[in-house]
């Protein structure tokens, strides 16, 4: 698959003598994977889109599209679209006179403008409201305009800037799931810029990670959340357990005991990071299986966010969180007993 973006040790530094917003990143993004730019606010995300769209320029390093390096290319001329968090419509004119107004700037007849916006209002399942004028339009169907204003103009590469963080969460989940049934028709590559690891893992498949303006890794989702390649990134992803210990021949070693992890881990000292939902409560014996080996901890606690409850156990020094399954009760001072999903536990550097 061939390279749509890619950074070549890009460093931003907006002022000079202040920390730079992005140090040396090295980024590929293939042509035809959804991407996911992740990390907390002021991380450097919207940097990076805005180089890559041409409206930043790198303080240092190199952008490339389609393998070109489009060092002093104008933002117009890159095949780029891009949706903010903000639709940014102009009010006074249209819902259709909105998508088209790209169009018209491109240098479109007012006639060919309207009809070539229609098709990307069906692709944003708005058919009808052509005539209506945007400011009657709820803050969800409002970036949905956006979205096929922008695709109106057939960018080939589709950049979105956290679309979606100031729409409730339900209209949020209806946006996901019309990114996922775009994907075909949708620009072959697209990257997403959001804070929020459950929109990243919702829309993307691959996801770039970063902090302090700092890529800690790139990678499939799958990845990202179980093999995380330092405590950062594990953290990021709201992993809660991290045990100290050592590796040695490919097994942890710590207060829990030891723990089979990938035979790639270096010997060494470790820490051993495993998801709250990879953790098997074993309620009765019989739900133990065959060959899995299986620990056990003392209940300190039990938390509940929304529906989930977690519960919160210590084995010697080691503090272990686990998603608590409906019908199970775990009073303070009690004995559990748990195991872990196969290969879930995994080691970074301490
Ligand atoms: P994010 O999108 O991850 O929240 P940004 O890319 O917007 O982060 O910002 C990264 C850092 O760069 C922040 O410290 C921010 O204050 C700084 N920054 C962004 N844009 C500018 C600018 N135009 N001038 C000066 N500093 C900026
Ligand atoms: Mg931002």
């Amino acid at each position: 698959m061939s390279t749509a973006i890619t950074l070549q040790s890009v460093t931003k530094q907006f002022t000079a003598g202040s920390a730079p917003a992005l140090r040396g990143i090295n980024l590929d993004i293939l042509s035809g994977a959804r991407t996911a730019i992740l990390g907390p606010s002021g991380s450097g995300k919207s940097t990076i889109l805005r180089m890559i769209a041409g409206l930043e320029d790198p303080s240092d390093g190199q952008i490339l599209l389609n393998g070109r390096d489009v060092t002093g290319v104008l933002p117009e001329r890159r095949g780029i679209g891009m949706v903010f968090q903000r639709p940014l419509l102009f009010p006074h004119l249209s819902v259709l006179d909105n998508i088209a107004f790209p169009l018209r700037a491109a240098g479109l007849s007012r006639r060919a403008a309207r009809e070539a916006a229609h098709p990307s209002l069906d692709l944003v399942q708005l058919p009808g409201f052509e005539q209506r004028s945007v400011s009657s339009l709820s803050g969800g169907q409002q970036q949905r305009v956006a979205i096929a204003r922008t695709l109106a103009a057939k960018p080939t590469i589709l950049l979105l800037d956290e679309p979606f963080s100031a729409l409730d969460p339900a209209l949020r989940d209806d946006m996901h799931a019309l990114l996922t049934r775009l994907r075909t028709e949708l620009p072959p590559t697209v990257v997403i810029v959001t804070h929020d690891r459950d929109e990243a893992a919702a829309v993307a498949d691959h996801i770039a990670v970063i902090e302090h303006g700092t890529l800690l890794q790139h990678d499939t989702v799958e990845r990202i959340y179980h093999r995380p390649t330092s405590l950062a990134v594990a953290r990021l992803m709201g992993g809660r357990n991290e045990i100290a210990g050592t590796v040695q021949r490919a097994r942890h070693h710590s207060d829990l005991g030891s723990i089979p992890v990938d035979a790639s881990t270096p010997d060494g000292p470790g820490t051993l990071v495993v998801r709250p939902e990879a953790v098997r409560i074993i309620a009765s014996p019989h739900e133990t299986r065959p060959g899995e080996p299986t620990h056990t901890a003392t209940v300190q606690g039990v938390t509940r966010t929304g529906i989930r409850r977690s519960l919160v156990m210590s084995s010697g020094s080691a503090l272990v969180t686990a998603d608590l399954p409906a019908g199970v009760e775990a009073p303070v001072g009690a004995t559990v007993t748990f195991g872990f999903a196969p290969d879930a536990p995994s080691v970074v550097p301490s």
